[in-house]
Parts: structure tokens; sequence; C-alpha cells
């Protein structure tokens, strides 16, 4: 079937309209460029709105002599040396002034008793190199994604962003050359097909957790963007490390900030005892959330878990004066109380690690641009950010409330370079029609799939294989046989069936795009934890348990084909500092 087209011109198309995507639309707007926000989400129902615990910035509020170093230091440690140091150095200074920014353009910070935006504990924050914890997390209560969203799409409507809102975007128009030149979005809403030309595209699509079972992300996390470049022919990074959010409710998967640790909290085992002061006997329960995560499986398999299948461990916080729990943790024990059937004053919260976050995803710069081998040669026209990204800031573990940092940094890092490339007003150059040909056939015969197995069937067995076979822990038996079956898995989308073949919401068109977005990112996903024979971070092999920064003191790069197989590489770690204001963090032994 051919689809009329309608066509649209703008300097930048950003797709994604999270805490990264406004920030980059907000920078750009502002910067004279004319730009498009695309998302398939209303805005603000994006998954940034779900973040709870803080953004990350030495702003020494509490006087505890903290300062960006001891961030810079803390996220490369946090970061089991993988992170690159140029960027993680340009992140960590730029957070104050990222956080003062926000507070001015409007966000409802908590505020201490001076009038001050309030900062609280966080997993792996420390001062002087782990002497103590830091007071780092700048908090608005226990919603601080929804106040920093919400701030950041006024301020995009004031600075006139056009937002084309519940358009899904199908994928990247490349040219012959390997230059993005735009994107085809699909409205979900009156069912026409945009084209969509740019000089400029960011990417801010998102985190793809929902390749597992149970995650605490929306059900909108299917890494779109992700599998938009892995269709282009360009890699993806470090796919292998996914970070287990220590406290998701057990069952629901729903999750329980690390703030409830930070003010005070605690977890313990069967046996009663707060078993984090034998894994980090300094951090304790605020250790980084790899540790934590790893000491709660390696409790359940050796008999201490809690609960009729003794497979959970238990997070108090009914020891906290119930004050500060109303004003400072009151969306956690709403959900608490909904999720779990508890009282946070009376009684403990059943957890259990749950997948949470993507450390890996579209290789860039510190600029925000894509880069497509092991050299970091860029891709004209074509940026990333946010959690889609992999810059990489957070290497092999990212610590708790850098995410909304890196969101707003690389955002305006983004708007900043995009001002320097972008002419604003530049015509656009003819593209073939085939290039866009082949974007709407693929669409077109998903639409038309009349096989025998339904959307819902083929992604439960997907997020079964990974949640059994790319857990907290991995050995090789157990990746290769999850490998196979994700191979079978990947043959069934052969045999998809869709029953509604209309254009208007078709809900069961979008689950179907998006199941073929996150079985892309299952296989590399697989396909790099094999590659990658050490533990670092996130990533831990039983059958290699320890790191070898010998063979592994690289990022992995990974590509795959229509046929979903894959080719590996690595590219080095940045080990150098962009200024000599802080020091290069020489490899160590990773303790707390
Ligand atoms: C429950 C929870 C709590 C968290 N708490 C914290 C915290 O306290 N501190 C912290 O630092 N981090 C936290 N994180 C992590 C952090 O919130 C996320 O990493 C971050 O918000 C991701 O932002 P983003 O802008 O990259 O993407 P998202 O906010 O996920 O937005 C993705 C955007 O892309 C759009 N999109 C996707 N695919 C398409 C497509 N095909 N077409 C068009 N549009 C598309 C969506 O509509 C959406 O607008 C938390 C995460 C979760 C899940």
């Amino acid at each position: 079937m051919t689809y009329s087209i309608i066509d649209h011109f703008f300097d930048v198309v950003v797709v994604g309209a999270g805490g990264a995507g406004l920030r980059a639309s907000l920078g750009m707007s502002a910067a004279g460029l004319k730009t498009a926000c695309l998302t398939k989400v209303f805005p603000t129902r994006s998954h940034t709105v779900a973040a709870q615990g803080g953004i990350s910035a030495a702003l020494n509020n509490t006087g505890d002599g903290d300062d960006w170093r001891h961030h810079f230091y803390d996220t490369v440690k946090g970061s089991d040396w993988l992170g690159d140091q140029d960027a993680i150095e340009y992140l960590c200074k730029n957070a104050v002034d990222a956080v003062i920014e926000l507070e001015h353009m409007g966000v409802p910070f908590s505020r201490d008793e001076n009038g001050n935006i309030y900062q609280r504990k966080f997993g792996g924050h420390t001062i002087d190199h782990g002497k103590s914890m830091a007071n780092r997390a700048c908090a608005a209560a226990d919603r601080t994604g929804h106040a920093i969203l919400h701030t950041l799409y006024q301020q995009c409507l004031a600075h006139n962003t056009e937002f084309f809102v519940e358009y899904f975007t199908l994928d990247l128009l490349m040219d012959d050359q390997g230059v993005c030149k735009g994107v085809i979005a699909w409205c979900l809403d009156d069912g026409t097909i945009h084209r969509f030309r740019a000089h400029m595209v960011v990417l801010a699509t998102g985190g793809h957790g929902r390749t597992f079972f149970t995650c605490t992300g929306a059900h909108t996390c299917t890494g779109d963007g992700n599998a938009m470049v892995l269709r282009a022919g360009l890699p993806l990074a470090d796919m292998e490390f996914i970070q287990f959010h220590p406290t998701g409710i057990y069952g629901a998967g729903c999750l329980i900030s690390e703030a409830v640790r930070g003010e005070g909290g605690y977890l313990t085992n069967s046996l009663g005892e707060r078993f984090m002061l034998k894994y980090a006997p300094n951090a304790k329960d605020l250790a980084s959330r790899d540790v934590v995560s790893r000491a709660i499986a390696i409790e359940v398999k050796e008999g201490r878990g809690c609960g009729p299948n003794k497979d959970i461990a238990m997070l108090h916080m009914e020891h906290l004066d119930p004050k500060i729990i109303a004003e400072r943790l009151p969306g956690i024990s709403e959900t608490a109380r909904v999720f779990a059937g508890v009282d946070t004053c009376k009684d403990p919260i059943p957890v259990q690690p749950t997948v949470h976050y993507n450390m890996g995803g579209i290789p860039t710069n510190y600029h925000a641009e894509v880069t497509k081998d092991s050299q970091e040669n860029v891709v004209q026209g074509l940026m990333a950010i946010g959690e889609a990204a992999c810059v990489s800031v957070h290497g092999a573990n990212r610590l708790g409330t850098n995410s909304l940092l890196d969101l707003v940094v690389f955002g305006r890092a983004a708007a900043l370079r995009a001002k320097e490339v972008v002419c604003p007003g530049s015509p656009h150059e003819q593209l073939p029609d085939s290039v866009t040909d082949k974007i709407l056939d693929r669409f077109d015969k998903t639409r038309h799939a009349s096989g025998k197995l339904l959307t819902g069937n083929i992604r439960l067995n997907m997020q079964q294989i990974m949640q059994n076979h790319c857990g907290v822990f991995r050995n090789q038996e157990i990746l290769d046989s999850g490998r196979e079956k994700l191979a079978e898995c990947a043959n069934a989308l052969d045999n998809l069936q869709i029953n509604d073949h209309s254009l208007i919401w078709n809900t069961d068109l979008v689950e179907a795009l998006e199941l073929q977005n996150l079985l892309a990112q299952a296989v590399v996903t697989v396909d790099s934890a094999r590659y990658r024979t050490e533990s670092r971070g996130g990533h831990a092999r039983e059958d290699f348990p320890d790191r070898d920064d010998q063979e592994w003191l690289a990022h992995t790069l990974v590509w795959c084909d229509e046929k979903f197989s894959t080719n590996l590489d690595k590219r080095p770690v940045h080990m150098y500092t962009l200024t000599d204001e802080v020091e290069l963090i020489t490899l160590q032994k990773r303790v707390y």
C-alpha cells in the first residue's frame, strides 16, 4: 500500500519529551533554531515524571564540605572505572549550575531551614573519597522528576518549541553517505504519516527496561531510538550493563527510592540481620546499587531470604519519624500501601532487585554527537541524550540521582553543539524516495502481519528469557541458552498476528513495533554479556568473578542486522580529563 506523506522542515527534530528531550528542545528553541519535539506520549507522561529521589549537585547546602571534585571521584568509582572521565568531569562540573538553572526556571525544590534547596544522602555519594556520606541529592520531596519535567515543559512552551504529541517515530532517514536527514513518524491520533526533515535529529527516547519481566520503568520504556540506530547499521555501546535497583516492591516491581535509605532506612534478611554491614562496612545500606542488589541475591541464594518463598529482603522505615515520612517520602508511603499493602509507619516493605536503568545505549561524545566506531567518528546529523545515550558517564553502574543530572547537562550540551553546527533556516537537500519507502515497507508489513502469534505472547516469552538468563548473576551456560531461546523468539516475529489493521489509535500495531524494537535490544544485551568475560559494576559473571582491566577496560560496541545476528568490538575508555581542574582517578579496587 502507498501512504500519503505530510512533509515538515525544521532545523532540529528532537525525538522524546522526557527530561533530556525537553532540556534539549528548550536550548535549541532559545538558540533560535526551528525545533520540533516528537513524542509518543504526552510530554509530562514520559518516564522522567516517575523519578523520585533527587538530582545530584555538590551545592554544599548542608556545609558538609561537598565539592564537584568529590562528585567526580564518586562517579568514576561508581562506574567501576568504565565511565569516560572527560564526560564525567563535564557532568559534575556543570551540575551546580544546572540545578541552580532548574531552580530559577521554577522547579519547586524542597527547602532546608535556611530556605536553601534541601539535599539528602544517596548511595555511593561521599565526601573525600568515601570518608563520610555526602548530602548531594537535591530533592522535591520524593517527586523530583515530576517537578523537573513539568517545569521544563512549561519552559519549552514559553520558548515556542513545536510539539508533535502522540507521534510515534518509526525510523531515521539516513542518506547514502550515512548522514541523518530526519525521521518518519506516524500520528497515532489521526493515522497520518509524517516526514520530518532536519539538519539535526536528537534521540532522547529513554531506556529499554521493558526487555525484562519486572522493571521499574514505564511500559513505554521500549528503547525505540536504540533500535532505530541498530536498523541504521550503527552500533550501541555497553548494552550488557543493566542496573538492578535493590528495592523494587516484591511482585509489582514498582520502585521504592533509595531516598528511603538516604533518610535512614535499612535492609534485613530472614534472621533480622542488617546484612549490608557485612558487604559494605563503610557505606552500609548506602553502597552503590549493584553492590546492594548482589548482596540481596546472595542472601537469598544462601537461604536467608524473607517471605514464604525466601526470595526477598525487608526494607525498614518504620523507625523513622512519621512527620519526616509525610514530608519527605509521601509518594513512597503511598506506593507501598497500594502495591504491597504496607503501612510504612508500622511495617517493613518486601523488596527484590528489579531492572531499573540502562547504562548502555547509543554511543556519543560529551557534545551529545553520536559516534559510529571504535575510533569514535561522528555520525553527521545525529545526536543522542538521556537514558537512550551512552556518553558514558555511568560506565558499568550508575549512581542514584546522576541520571536526572545527565538529562539536563547533556540536553543543554546538545543545544550548545547544535547552535555551532546548524545554520538556522538553511535549505534541505532532496532525498531519494527509496529512503522513505524502506521505512514504510516495514511499517506496512507489520501492520498486515497475518501469522498466528500475538504480540503479547512473544513479548512475555522474551521478558521471561531475559529475566531468567540475564539477571543479577550471569554465566556462560545460562547466557548461551538464553541466546538460543531469544533466537527462537526472534523467529516468532515472522509469525506475528496483527488483528487491527487501521491507522487510528492502533495500539495493537504500536505494541508490535515496540516489540520489534525490544527484541533487537534483548539480543544485543545478551550477546554483549556473553562477550564481556569479566565482572564489573552491574555485570556480574559467576564464571569470571574479577574485574579484568588488562582485557576489559573498554566499552563494548555491538551491531545487529535484520536477521538478529550481531558483531562486536571494543573501544578504549577515556582515561583523561578535559582540564587540569581535576585529577584523573587511576584504577583502584572498588570497595564501599
Ligand atoms: C521509577 C523511577 C525512578 C527514578 N528515580 C530517579 C531519581 O530519583 N534520580 C535520577 O537521577 N534518576 C532516576 N531515575 C532514572 C531517570 O528517571 C531516567 O533515567 C530518566 O528520567 C530518563 O529520561 P529520558 O529523558 O532519557 O527518557 P524518558 O523520560 O523515558 O522519556 C522518553 C521520551 O521518548 C519518547 N519516545 C520514546 N519512543 C518514541 C518514539 N518511537 N516516538 C516518539 N517518541 C518516543 C517518549 O514519548 C518520552 O517522551 C528513575 C527512573 C525510574 C524508572
